[in-house]
């Protein structure tokens, strides 16, 4: 039996990494699926490896006017949404010291903001008894250098999750948040970490990780399905690290 048959589920930052691997995943599953993102040619090749229909819509998750085409997307192909997980995500590694506003905002307003009124929108038009999954990160519980702002934006997301749990009891409508420690993908190109450094950044995660190496997408996309699928009914407001073990070093 598929664990999501006849699902219509949706994933911002779905054209890439751990998004794309539980889009394909759902898909596999039984889930309608839509995703988001801001490339388009990124979003048309994800769309293609999904397959079973699936729809891409192209934005910013950092403007609230996409979540409303988003949402009104969803209500008029598909009635209604049972799954939100709201995955987009950005970092930027750096000492506090030298971080501008603008790089604090870069940040937070895709991280936090984007979730935030993300799921604002998209509740409205999901099904009662659906189940919506917030990507955070291990860097809001562990201390990691040089990732205060990306930390704080994802502790935030954490915080929002609790209340959502509860906000939204009368809908029966599961809020939990997946913490994912480091993950092959590729924002880990993008961390601002100059390229002749990374190999000795990457090595240093994974010495830190009892698994003694990185996750690998589709180890997120799993636990994503639990807690997408009838599997995790009784599941809610919980933060689920998938972390290889590293928040015990
Ligand atoms: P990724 O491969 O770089 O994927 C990031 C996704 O977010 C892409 O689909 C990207 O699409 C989308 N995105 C970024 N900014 C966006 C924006 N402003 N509007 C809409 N979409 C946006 O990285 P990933 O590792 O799969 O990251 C997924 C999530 O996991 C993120 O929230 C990240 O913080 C979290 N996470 C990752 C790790 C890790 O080690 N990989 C660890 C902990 C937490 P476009 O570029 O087309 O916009």
């Amino acid at each position: 039996m598929k664990r999501l048959r006849g699902k219509v589920a949706l994933i911002t930052g779905g054209n890439s990494g751990i998004g794309l691997a539980a889009a394909q995943l759902f898909a596999a599953e039984g889930a309608k699926l839509i995703i988001t993102g801001r490339r388009q040619d990124a979003l048309d090749e994800a769309v293609r490896q999904i397959g079973h229909d699936a729809i891409g819509i192209q934005g910013d998750v950092a403007d609230i006017e996409h979540h409303a085409h988003v949402a009104k997307t969803v209500q008029d192909r598909f009635g209604a949404l049972d799954v939100y997980m709201a995955n987009a995500g950005v970092i930027t590694i750096a000492h506090s010291a030298g971080v501008t506003a603008d790089e604090y905002d870069a940040q937070f307003n895709v991280n936090t903001r984007g979730v935030f009124f993300g799921v604002q929108s998209i509740t409205p038009v999901m099904r009662d008894g659906g189940s919506i999954i917030l990507t955070s990160s291990l860097a809001a519980t562990k201390v990691l250098q040089g990732h205060a702002v990306y930390a704080g934006t994802k502790a935030a997301i954490t915080a929002f999750a609790r209340s959502w749990a509860l906000e939204l009891r009368e809908r029966r409508i599961r809020v939990n948040v997946l913490s994912p420690g480091p993950v092959d993908t590729s924002i880990l190109s993008k961390l601002g970490i100059p390229e002749a450094e990374r190999p000795a950044f990457l090595q240093t995660m994974a010495d830190l990780i009892p698994a003694g190496r990185l996750g690998e997408p589709d180890e997120l996309a799993r636990a994503a399905l639990f807690l997408a699928s009838a599997d995790s009914t009784f599941v809610n407001g919980i933060e689920l690290n998938v972390d290889g073990g590293m928040l015990l070093t």
